[in-house]
């Protein structure tokens, strides 16, 4: 049986205590966790804090963008186990994670070498009262030891997104990855070790959430930041406990994102683009359209071509020819996803296709699977409309005007990101400025350029990272002033 190990000050720790982690395209145990308490956890961040202050802190920067240039290469060369191991923990498509979580955990490590081997400092010359000068300019120090607390939809992808930030800034990190995708994390400390980075730097803890790794971590006082991706409500226990010493948070939450789609839209891609955005990783993804507001002149056309479009989409096990859709997450995911679908009959949708769980053969019975689920008719305030689902399922409500539509898709708690659909220019920059998220895609979805701001507005995050703005929550700008 595959044991995944903690990763602390460059050895792999084995804990008495373990927990399954299974597989969702068929339920079965396909590994043990070693789950860290308080002791291995104190361990972490004494190993982080070690090499903070000895190796990794005293290192040029060359020579730091120089080994973590050496860690994408590593992912890149190893590139058949990390795509392996995160197909097993997750199910999702070789297709996407091929093309998606692999490369993106790879480049998230090149990109922040390449800025901050590049970040420029201000400096100032000023006059000074008694008739001289003084020349203020500016250091910038890592944050410290940094706790990286991620989720499971995109393991690798969203862990690299926070640790190659932080490790190009010269900070050394623990990381507590989801409980349901231990392997890609432990993988990394393979290749942290293989290319030469220093104990310490990288560190993983495995675990849950309250009285486990994360809640321990979050808390312990030798950690100088939090950085995390996951729910909402968990961001809000998060954000409790660093307020104890008040330590900084770089918060990526939920959503329940919008796409608007305008009558003068390219049909075609519009209905490419939602078929995306709503069932991509079988809609295990935050920045996943849940709400589509189309206009009522095509209305009708548009929700039998999404249905159409849904309807065609292939599910299945991960290297299975033509599969688009893997399974959910967990069994318990798969629960709470079928609650939605429940509750959305109960409140009087109409299902316009799926609603349940897809027949599956032989092993894959007992996977997490469901239906690409589209519905119509319910009013703003049904429990669907509002609340997160994450799974592969999206509401269609018309809508007739521009104000109405920019209305309904900022009728909700959350902010993270929007679609808007449309040929007309103005139309499209007037969504984008009055839609309130942190990212908006006109005519496309998921189109990244990793230098731009990534971050969501209400109820979706705190802070923004990606490109020069990373730097500001993983550095500290300290002013000194020389009186000359
Ligand atoms: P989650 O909040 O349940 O768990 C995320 C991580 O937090 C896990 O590692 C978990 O063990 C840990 N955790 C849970 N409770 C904790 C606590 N009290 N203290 C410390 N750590 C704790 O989220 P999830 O189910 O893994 O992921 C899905 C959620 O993540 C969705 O809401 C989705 O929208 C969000 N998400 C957001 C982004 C973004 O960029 N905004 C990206 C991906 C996922």
């Amino acid at each position: 049986m595959k044991q995944f190990h903690n990763f602390i000050g460059g050895e792999f720790v084995a804990t008495a205590r373990t927990f399954e982690k299974r597989a969702p395209v068929d339920d079965r145990v396909i590994g043990l966790v070693h789950e860290a308490g308080r002791a291995e956890v104190d361990a972490a961040v004494h190993a982080a804090r070690r090499a903070l202050k000895g190796d990794w802190g005293r290192m040029s920067v060359v020579r730091r963008v120089e080994l973590l240039y050496a860690v994408a290469d590593e992912i890149n060369r190893r590139f058949d186990d990390f795509l392996a191991a995160e197909i097993a923990d997750t199910g999702k498509p070789k297709s996407l994670a091929a093309h998606v979580d692999i490369p993106r955990g790879a480049a998230n490590f090149k990109v922040f070498a390449d800025i901050v081997k590049n970040v420029p400092t201000e400096s100032f010359e000023m006059a000074t009262p008694d008739g001289g000068t003084a020349l203020s300019y500016a250091l910038r120090s890592p944050l410290g030891v940094v706790a990286v607390v991620c989720p499971w939809n995109l393991p690798l992808l969203l862990m690299t997104w926070k640790v190659g930030p932080a490790l190009a800034c010269g900070n050394t990190v623990v990381v507590k990855p989801s409980e349901e995708t231990p392997a890609t994390a432990t993988l990394l400390g393979e290749v942290m070790n293989k290319v030469g980075v220093p104990p310490g730097v990288y560190n993983v803890v495995h675990g849950f959430g309250p009285d486990s790794a994360g809640e321990f971590l979050t808390r312990h006082p030798g950690v100088n930041g939090i950085t995390f991706t996951g729910e909402t409500r968990t961001g809000e226990a998060i954000m409790a406990a660093a307020a104890k010493g008040v330590r900084p948070v770089s918060f990526e939450l939920g959503g329940k994102n919008a796409a608007v789609v305008f009558a003068g839209a390219d049909f075609d891609k519009a209905v490419a683009g939602i078929t995306r955005s709503a069932f991509e990783n079988c809609g295990q993804v935050c920045l996943g359209t849940e709400r589509v507001y189309v206009q009522r002149p095509i209305f009708d056309r548009f929700v039998a071509a999404l249905k159409a479009s849904a309807e065609a989409l292939k599910v299945g096990p991960s290297d299975e020819p033509g599969v688009t859709l893997g399974p959910l997450i967990s069994a318990e995911h798969k629960r709470k996803v079928l609650s939605y679908y429940e509750r959305a009959r109960a409140e009087g949708a109409t299902v316009i296709t799926g609603g349940g769980v897809p027949a599956m053969g032989g092993a894959f019975a007992a996977g997490h699977w469901v239906e690409p689920t589209i519905w119509t008719g319910l009013p703003q305030t049904a429990t669907i409309v509002r609340e997160e689902i994450f799974g592969p399922c999206c509401h269609i409500a018309p809508f007739d005007t521009v104000d109405e539509a920019i209305a309904l898709a900022n009728d909700t708690d959350y902010g993270l990101a929007t679609t808007v659909w449309t040929s007309d220019l103005g139309t499209a920059h007037r969504a984008a400025r009055e839609i309130d998220v942190g990212l908006c895609w006109i005519n496309s979805w998921f189109l990244r350029d990793l230098r731009t701001a990534f971050g969501g507005a209400k109820a979706s995050g705190i802070g923004r990272e990606g490109g020069v703005h990373s730097l500001e929550f993983y550095t500290e700008l300290r002013n000194v002033m020389v009186k000359l």
